[in-house]
């Protein structure tokens, strides 16, 4: 059975019968995930996020159900051979319903979606006395962090229509523009190429200097390092690219910053290989941005992974020891800030592979002057 995604009904038993396994490796009795990502990865439904109870029931062994209000109920219907559908009407309490299809949850480990609201939580818990509660990332994980083949495409597609759209961005001058003008314009560009959820962040002068600046009204002028964090999606797979650029003839302290942090970003790839743990690749940027004198200045971990959520497992952070496997796609993305004056980013996804880490961005990394 076909679904609107042009993935098949196949790859969604798969998942789930994976889910199950995993369910089964940690001693987990019950899985239950709310409208998310990881909901979207098992089902290929987008339900509604709201103060009506969507949920996913999935036992460690037999069929899943899916809660859903009646009203809804039609958005799920096509699933019918992976779920069991059990929709609610107006005047019926959810989260009864759940505990009537969960059994009795005595002394059962029941784990829960990151993303469900606590309300649905706390009347969960409940309707299902008894139970230990505890959190389905470490299931959900598993699963979500190492990318299948089509994962892998939507992703590089992604990566290479947002490439695509910088290219001509950059062609195109921003002095004079509001930071909102130039982050909708290059929006703009990649829509045109077909990605969804345009999203970014442009932080020009000393805004640039701060790693997670809100998009304003400043006016882009001659002088300016500005820094471009953006994407968009393809099917829900998201796209994550940052570059700095000058407008105008850059002094001498922007030139060594911006070469350190291109080396930086040069070095947490080359340091991808399955098996290092996630911090060594936090460590390779860290030390080569420190040596050059600019360690505190460095004010994020280094990456992320990427997929159905911008941010998601695995982290590149310090403490980190998972160990990277082939199939896993995160960011690159060292940056140095030094407050009131500049900011430096230079972001790309990466892919670990079986010999180690390839870009799925090829966007110029070139120092660029603009006017
Ligand atoms: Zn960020
Ligand atoms: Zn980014
Ligand atoms: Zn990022």
């Amino acid at each position: 059975m076909a679904n609107p995604d042009g993935g098949t009904l196949a790859v969604y038993v798969d998942r789930m019968r994976r889910a199950q396994v995993e369910l089964q490796r940690q001693k987990i009795d019950l899985l239950l995930l709310g409208p998310s990502a990881d909901l979207y990865y098992l089902t290929g439904f987008k339900a509604h996020l709201s103060e009506r109870l969507n949920l996913l029931v999935l036992p460690r062994e037999g069929d899943a159900s899916m809660i859903v209000p009646v009203l809804e109920a039609p958005l799920v219907a096509d699933r019918g051979d992976l779920l069991n559908i059990h929709a609610w009407e107006e005047t019926q309490a959810p989260a009864d319903l759940v505990s009537q299809f969960a059994g009795d949850v005595r002394g059962k480990r029941v784990a829960v979606g990151d993303q469900l609201w606590s309300v649905f939580l706390l009347r969960l818990q409940e309707a299902m006395p008894g139970a230990s509660w505890c959190p389905a990332t470490p299931v959900m994980r598993v699963l979500r962090m190492i990318k299948d083949g089509r994962e892998i495409e939507l992703l590089h597609e992604a990566g290479r229509r947002t490439d695509d759209a910088w290219q001509e961005f950059i062609t195109l001058g921003i002095a004079g523009q509001t930071e909102a003008q130039a982050i909708e314009r290059l929006h703009g560009l990649m829509k045109a190429r077909g990605l969804e959820g345009g999203w970014g962040i442009c932080a020009s002068g000393p805004n640039s200097a701060s790693p997670h600046h809100h998009t304003g009204d400043r006016i882009i002028q001659t002088g300016d390092a500005v820094v471009f964090d953006f994407g968009g999606t393809l099917e829900g797979y998201f796209s994550d690219v940052t570059r700095t650029l000058h407008v105008g003839p850059p002094g001498e302290e922007f030139r060594r910053v911006y070469d350190i942090v291109l080396s930086a970003n040069q070095a947490m790839l080359d340091a991808v290989q399955p098996g290092v743990p996630c911090e060594q690749l936090d460590e390779a940027a860290r030390d080569l941005i420190a040596r050059e004198g600019y360690g505190a200045a460095f004010l994020h971990r280094v990456g992320h992974g990427l997929g159905l959520e911008v941010h998601e497992e695995p982290y590149l952070v310090g403490g980190n020891a998972l160990p990277l496997a082939a199939g896993m796609v995160f960011s690159d993305e060292p940056g140095i800030y030094l407050e009131g004056r500049f900011g430096v980013r230079i972001e790309d996804a990466v892919l670990c592979t079986d010999t180690g880490g390839e870009r799925l961005n090829e966007a110029t990394r070139e120092l660029t002057v603009v006017s």
